[in-house]
């Protein structure tokens, strides 16, 4: 920030360069309007780094206007630094708003989507204003961003809104530096714009602007099913109290048991569905509009089977406002317009394919989707919101500055797949790309790597490569063909290295826990429970990990968690029959057993991903699972119905976490008819207080003060809770992921902290 006020007190001239999210968010306008109300001359101009401001007058009106500029910026616009200095006043005699012109670099931040502003909302349900009912409506404060942009720099030619010409009343505000609109590149109305039209699964229209939007409502109380074009892709939505249609939504959309996002009309709703917050309330309406994993108030069925929480989100689009204006059930099922693991629907064509025999009916917007951003989901936890999937209204936002000039190129893992790009330093991390098991996630991927060089101009020929160490990884194989120096990544020092720079640490030795399913170690056996020594510029050094078991089937196994469990639990003496009561294991059970008896097919893991797996086993999840992480969901929720426990014994020695003695123990206490929330909540326990036996001990062998955790374990907000609580104790600090997800979502930003920081990235 910048000085004091006093010394800048004598001035008459001065020039001032913001930087952070300072274009495409109307803060020329917003500069403009403010110097004209001080009665300052001067001008405003996007620059190479920033926003670039010249003031001249009284300096009373340069001292309110800097204030203000500082206390209230638009709302869009994240202000990093701003920088002031006296110049020389020139005379000049009116304000104005200087043109930008094409940079060298562009590295301009495009903005994210935003949700639409108050003003607009007001005007949209104005019956005198001209874009009554028009779900089109934005200014530059507010409106899609992202999802529309073709190219930089951000402007109506390179956005999908190149298509339609302004009416005179709209060039009118677009010219206008003292309107609202002043420069929002996709403004529009119902005379010159898109409109929205409501499509019936033969795909006959059937209505148009307000008019679909009425007919839609009416679809959706009647309990159909409706694909509704949002900003990053289609939804599917339903009456979420309408037991036949989401018992429907999810037979048609071969989607078993993974929960449904919620869209309900407004906070006091949300307030009846789940338990809200003053902080839920904060990330719920703030500009990203994420859903929200919250514990649930009431029970819809077929919504969130066996979860004890619900994802909501607040209506963002103004087409959403509308639906709910025009009498759509209050609460909607809002899932990814999607069957199963697909990428979501962001064209018509693709919609109209693939959600066939999904919708009754196609809500479809005129305006483009320039590219799928997924909605954000995030979950609460006593360390902040956590960030579960990082997609609209977030992406692509820069979420570190690392120390390296040079280009870099992260690939990321393949589940859920985010790239990450670096240029000048900085790090802009993609929207969710998805599983790249899926052939259309894969092309989302490739699109995505081509999508975002392209637009922060990055040259591959002198970039560094950064992928996956794991040699069979999809997105391994891409990155090998791209130009650029290559560089393996280990996939659990990346996640450490994607919270190390979101904090901008890269000197400082620190203890870090990476716990998940799945990652490629160096000696090529699946890791997932390990524990490094280290910093960014050191290199992190594994110097603990959980005792390693046997995996039968490898990797297939995260889809049984007996599987899992008949690997764990050959290391476990006097083991009853877990296929008889109150096991009850099934077939799926044995014939992992002989795999692990005949010694093929088996692999040697650390993974703590799956030891949660045998424990969900042993406490009754012995079916198979239907999305990745379930088990562990459903055993953490399980262990939050407990009262606080004792822990099961989980002993470090010779750096392995031993998970003999606790997996005896759940055994036993199963057999003497323990409650399952009881195990569930020791074992809870357990996992903490070993995290923090290890903090405790690596921070004082390497005196290190810190203690970072990430991977999707850490997603768990009980254990993250428990952990806090315990290190607090012992006076030493817990750093999670806060800007990426601690999942493999997170991966590839610290692909690229990591290759910044190896040295050949200078
Ligand atoms: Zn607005
Ligand atoms: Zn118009
Ligand atoms: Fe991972």
């Amino acid at each position: 920030m910048f000085a004091p006020f006093e010394r800048l007190s004598q001035l008459t001239a001065c020039y001032v360069r913001v930087t952070g999210i300072v274009q495409g968010v109307g803060f020329r306008p917003f500069v403009y309007r403010l110097a004209t109300t001080c009665g300052l001359s001067g001008w405003v101009a996007n620059g190479e780094h920033g926003v670039e401001i010249v003031v001249e007058g009284s300096h009373t009106a340069i001292e309110a206007f800097l204030h203000e500029l500082t206390t209230h910026p638009p709302p869009a616009a994240r202000i990093d630094q701003i920088v002031v200095q006296p110049i020389q006043p020139s005379g000049l005699e009116t304000f104005t708003i200087r043109e930008s012109q094409r940079r060298e670099r562009p590295t301009t931040r495009i903005a994210p989507d935003l949700p639409v502003c108050a003003d607009c909302l007001r005007e949209l349900f104005d019956p005198a204003n001209r874009r009554y009912w028009y779900a089109y409506i934005n200014c530059t404060n507010c409106g899609p961003r992202y999802s529309i942009v073709l190219g930089l720099p951000y402007d109506r030619p390179r956005t999908t809104m190149k298509d339609w010409p302004l009416c005179s009343d709209c060039a009118r505000e677009y010219h206008d530096p003292a309107d609202r609109r002043f420069h929002a590149q996709p403004v529009a109305c119902p005379v010159c714009g898109p409109q929205y039209l409501l499509v019936d699964a033969q795909r006959l229209q059937q209505a148009r602007g307000a008019a679909a939007i009425q007919k839609a409502a009416e679809w959706l109380r009647g309990g159909r099913i409706v694909a509704v074009k949002g900003i990053g892709g289609y939804h599917l939505a339903c009456d979420a109290r309408n037991v036949a249609a989401v018992q429907a939504l999810r037979e048609r959309k071969f989607r078993k048991e993974k929960p449904f996002a919620l869209m309900v009309a407004n906070l006091a709703v949300a307030a009846e569905l789940v338990e809200l917050n003053d902080a839920a309330r904060d990330v719920l309406t703030s500009p990203a509009r994420p859903i929200v994993l919250l514990p649930a108030r009431v029970f819809l069925p077929g919504v969130a089977p066996e979860n004890r929480e619900l994802g909501i989100m607040l209506p963002y689009a103004p087409l959403h406002y509308l639906l709910f204006a025009a009498g759509a059930p209050a609460v909607l099922v809002m899932t990814s317009g999607n069957r199963s693991e697909e990428p979501i629907a962001f064209t018509e064509d693709d919609a109209f394919i693939r959600l066939s025999g999904i919708a009754d009916g196609f809500l479809v917007g005129e305006r483009p989707i320039a590219r799928r951003v997924d909605d954000s989901v995030v979950r609460m936890t006593v360390l902040g919101p956590v960030i579960v999937r990082r997609s609209r209204g977030l992406a692509p936002s820069v979420v570190a500055t690392l120390p390296t000039s040079r280009p870099i190129l992260a690939v990321g893992a393949d589940l859920k797949n985010t790239i990450t790009v670096v240029i000048e330093g900085q790090a802009f991390v993609s929207q969710h790309i998805g599983d790249l098991d899926h052939w259309p996630v894969v092309e989302a991927f490739t699109a995505t790597i081509r999508d975002l060089c392209a637009m922060y101009e990055v040259d591959l020929e002198q970039a560094v490569v950064a992928h996956d160490a794991h040699p069979e990884y999809v997105s391994t194989n891409h990155a090998l063909t791209l130009p650029g120096q290559h560089l393996a990544v280990q996939h659990h020092r990346a996640h450490i290295a994607s919270v190390l720079a979101e904090r901008g640490c890269w000197t400082e030795r620190i203890v870090g826990l990476a716990f998940d399913g799945t990652g490629y170690g160096d000696d090529g056996s699946i890791w997932g429970g390990e524990v490094f020594v280290g910093s960014l510029s050191e290199g992190l050094q594994r110097v603990a990990h959980l005792r390693q078991a046997v995996l039968p089937g490898g990797d297939a196994a995260a889809r049984w968690p007996v599987q899992a469990a008949a690997g764990f639990l050959v290391a476990v003496e006097d083991l009853p029959d877990l296929t008889a009561s109150p096991f009850c294991f099934p077939e799926q059970y044995d014939k992992a057993r002989e795999v692990v008896a005949s010694g093929l097919r088996c692999f040697p893991t650390t993974s703590m991903g799956r030891l949660f797996d045998t424990v969900a086993a042993l406490c009754g999840f012995t079916r198979s699972i239907s999305f990745e992480g379930q088990a562990a969901m459903w055993l953490e929720h399980l262990a939050q119905k407990s009262p606080p426990v004792q822990p099961y014994p989980f002993p470090l020695t010779e750096g392995e976490l031993d998970f003999r003695p606790l997996l005896a123990a759940v055994v036993e206490d199963r057999c003497r008819g323990r409650d399952v929330t009881e195990i569930a909540r020791a074992f809870h326990e357990a996992v903490a207080a070993a995290v923090v036996t290890v903090a405790v001990e690596y921070c004082a062998a390497f005196r290190a003060q810190r203690v970072v955790v990430s991977g999707g374990v850490f997603q768990n907000a009980l254990l993250l809770e428990r952990v806090a609580e315990l290190l607090r104790l012992h006076r030493l600090e817990l750093w999670t992921n806060r800007a990426v997800p601690p999942n493999d979502g997170g991966i590839s930003l610290g692909q690229a902290a990591i290759a910044a920081c190896a040295g050949i990235a200078k």
